[in-house]
């Protein structure tokens, strides 16, 4: 929220195109890409353009003033991410620093997480990452297996979780674990902040066919937690789970008002640019490549128009929170689209490496549109029954103590 002596938009954008222009590095096309997966440097890179943000007091424009944000309002961010375009910005920190992990703790957590962790990652100090999907399955979440049991004061953590973007490079995590496996699966989960590097977890990066090793699964053995690693409600987790999830649709979306700058992912992994990648292959003047154009083209502008339409209704209320699955699903069905048609326009300059942009790695990690901040399936059935009005899905568990559920082979 802001009070009536914010600076207006205009005068934002202004001194913020000055700033930018004096204090940020200008991206630089012609450099080579590092290869997937030796990325550290990027990560120290980050946190050094985060810090100068900060520094500058361009940083978590959307926050509220007391954890070290700047209160302001969606229209100063977007301002501020259009007078961005073409310097380096920390992107990496878009998802899931400062667009899930940040505002879930600013809805659900303690005052003290508020102070500490969101002021920490604003200030470029730490980044924050998920702890949700299990070797068991992602899609059903409040299914989760990991167990945290109370000890005393503390919690006494155990089980695995996978598919954690880029948890390596993070310093706490939102994890959400069993605390009461005689209540109803979404009634027994607890939701924990949890330091990442820390004696009790083991990390394993995993290797994806493109050579990327962004992703990690960690393993917890009687990790102790604190009292106050607590994040809402004992037993409660499933409220700020859900909470979380909004945030992480709204975000794969392209709708979050707390990412800073055009893109969420990596510099050296740009969306691919279409028509540039048709004058690289000399393919400017086949009919059907203009075709193909004018249809990415198509796509981009009515995902734009979607995304202000659904974050609009979302931000005035007018559309309830599952919306957020309607952006979401667009995004998913976009990128596929556009990553196809950037192989086709390639050719074999998709094959080779050569060219602008990695479309040859892109489209290996095509489909991970449709899974990374819940499955295109889901959102689908989100939309149908909490939008739609369509009956709700059957299941068995519902209602049933979870240490009656049968799972797997039992
Ligand atoms: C790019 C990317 C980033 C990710 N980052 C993170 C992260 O940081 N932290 C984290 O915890 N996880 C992360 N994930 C994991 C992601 O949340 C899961 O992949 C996702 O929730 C699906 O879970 P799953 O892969 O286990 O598939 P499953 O749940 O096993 O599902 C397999 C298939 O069955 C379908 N399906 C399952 N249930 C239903 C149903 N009821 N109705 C219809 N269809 C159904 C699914 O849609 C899917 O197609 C990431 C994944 C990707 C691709």
């Amino acid at each position: 929220m802001t009070d009536s002596t914010a600076e207006a938009v205009e005068s934002f954008r202004l001194r913020a195109r000055a700033w930018l222009a004096e204090n940020m590095p200008r991206v630089d096309v012609d450099a080579v890409p590092p290869p997937p997966g030796d990325d550290d440097a990027e990560w120290v890179r980050t946190r050094e353009l985060q810090k100068k943000l900060y520094a500058g007091g361009f940083a978590g424009i959307c926050f509220p003033s007391e954890y070290g944000g700047l209160g302001l309002t969606p229209e100063h961010q977007r301002a501020f991410s259009e007078e961005s375009e073409g310097y380096e910005m920390p992107l990496l920190l878009n998802v899931p620093t400062f667009s899930i992990c940040a505002p879930t703790i600013m809805d659900m957590g303690s005052e003290q997480q508020k102070r500490e962790r969101v002021s920490a990652a604003i200030r470029g100090d730490e980044i924050l990452v998920q702890f949700l999907s299990e070797p068991s399955g992602g899609s059903d979440l409040a299914g989760l297996v990991t167990r945290a049991d109370r000890d005393g004061d503390t919690w006494v953590l155990n089980g695995a979780k996978t598919w954690s973007t880029c948890a390596y490079a993070a310093d706490y995590a939102l994890c959400l674990a069993r605390t009461d496996w005689d209540a109803p699966k979404h009634r027994g989960l607890t939701m924990f902040l949890v330091k990442v590097h820390q004696p009790g977890i083991t990390m394993r990066r995993i290797t994806q066919v493109s050579g990327s090793t962004e992703f990690c699964e960690e393993f917890f053995d009687d990790l102790v937690l604190p009292a106050d690693a607590v994040v809402g409600e004992v037993n409660g987790g499933w409220a700020v789970a859900s909470r979380q999830l909004f945030h992480e649709r709204t975000a794969v979306g392209g709708g979050s008002p707390f990412t800073s700058g055009r893109g969420t992912g990596r510099v050296s992994q740009p969306k691919p640019d279409l028509v540039q990648i048709a004058r690289a292959s000399g393919r400017t003047a086949d009919p059907r490549v203009r075709e193909m154009l004018g249809e990415g083209h198509a796509l981009e502008k009515v995902q734009e128009q979607l995304i202000h339409r659904v974050s609009i209704g979302l931000e005035t209320g007018q559309m309830p929170s599952p919306a957020a699955s309607i952006m979401r699903l667009a995004h998913a069905e976009t990128d596929w689209r556009v990553d196809d048609l950037a192989l086709e326009i390639a050719g074999g300059l998709a094959v080779s490496g050569e060219g602008p942009g990695r479309v040859g790695d892109n489209f290996l990690m095509r489909q991970g549109a449709s899974l990374g901040g819940g499955s295109t399936e889901m959102s689908r059935n989100i939309i149908s029954e909490r939008i739609l009005g369509m009956p709700r899905e059957y299941a068995a568990d519902r209602d049933v103590p979870f240490s009656q559920v049968k799972r797997g082979s039992s």
